[in-house]
């Protein structure tokens, strides 16, 4: 399958981060949201993110401009007509998502691809809200977009393996290392595994184990990782981890994927991390 046009829906962290790489690829790019002010802010983004990769001589400023010219952006759904991929990046809530692929089977043509890059909500039930089952799969980024290696890939029960060909080549075309979660299970393995973690360290605040900083310190001299689980929440969006529990809790059955009460908290204070300026830790006063 020859892809050229690639359409993006939603211009949040992951969307403007995907809109941009498939862009420094060649691809030209439509990106969509509901929101005016999340498809400025998006751009902005972009820019920024061009801007530092000038300043480490990784880009031209010719480079730069030629990507930006690349990417148009739309309030409408119906702009992404003519893509051949359609790449979905809207907020982590499952009835949002099926409401958003059906109408995207609506107004895709025909040969479109239409994947989702969901933490965690079943490709199977996505799928099932179109009339092209065999052409939806999971396109799962990490974040940030520009400067992360890997893409996971979901088969839905009904992705066909043209469609799964082309998507693996797609990453691959946008220099990602592409791997494949072989059952369509919540979470598939990334979140499978780290949400269960971040959850944790949430635990272990809640209960007054150890303090914001001590258990990021803890996690990243004890264990390695780059970044403590808190930074990392806070990176990802606190509404996105609680919603990833919740689509585990609901799935799985198992008590133990139970979403601390104190993520339900923050979520319900509206401190969704970075995004919002406060999370574990406050970005406002920095
Ligand atoms: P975000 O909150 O930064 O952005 C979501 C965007 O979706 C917002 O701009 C919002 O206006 C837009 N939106 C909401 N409803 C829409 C609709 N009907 N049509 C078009 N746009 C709509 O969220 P995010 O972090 O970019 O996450 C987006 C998706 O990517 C989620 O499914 C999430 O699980 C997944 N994801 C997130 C991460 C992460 O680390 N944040 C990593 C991998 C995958």
């Amino acid at each position: 399958m020859n892809i050229q046009l690639v359409g993006v829906v939603g211009a949040g962290q992951m969307g403007n981060g995907i809109a941009q790489v498939a862009a420094q690829f060649g691809f030209n790019v439509i990106m969509t949201d509901v929101s005016g002010a999340a498809l400025e802010k998006g751009m902005a983004t972009i820019s920024g993110s061009c801007d530092r990769l000038v300043k480490k001589a990784t880009m031209t400023e010719a480079d730069k401009a030629a990507l930006l010219g690349r990417i148009k952006t739309s309030q409408d759904l119906s702009a992404l007509k003519e893509c051949d991929i359609i790449i979905e990046a809207a907020t982590e809530n499952i009835d949002l998502k099926l409401k958003i692929f059906k109408d995207l089977d609506a107004v895709a043509k025909p040969a479109a691809l239409l994947v989702s890059n969901t933490s965690s909500i079943s490709i199977t039930k996505i799928a099932g809200a179109t009339k092209r089952p065999e052409q939806v799969a999971g396109m799962h980024f990490m974040n940030p977009v520009p400067l992360m290696k890997l893409v996971e890939g979901i088969r839905g029960l009904q992705t066909s393996d043209a469609t799964f060909t082309a998507v693996r080549a797609l990453a691959e075309k946008m220099d990602k290392t592409f791997v494949e979660s072989t059952k369509d299970m919540p979470g598939f393995i990334v979140n499978r595994i780290l949400m269960p973690m971040i959850n944790e360290a949430v635990y272990t605040l809640h209960e007054g184990i150890a303090s914001v900083e001590a258990i990021d310190n803890a996690m990243k001299l004890g264990t390695n990782q780059p970044m403590g689980p808190l930074t990392l929440a806070d990176f990802i969006g606190l509404d996105t981890c609680l919603a990833i529990m919740n689509v585990l809790h609901d799935g799985l059955g198992d008590s133990k994927y139970r979403p601390c009460p104190l993520l339900v908290k923050y979520v319900e204070a509206g401190w969704m991390g970075r995004k919002s300026g406060r999370g574990f830790y406050n970005y406002a006063a920095k």
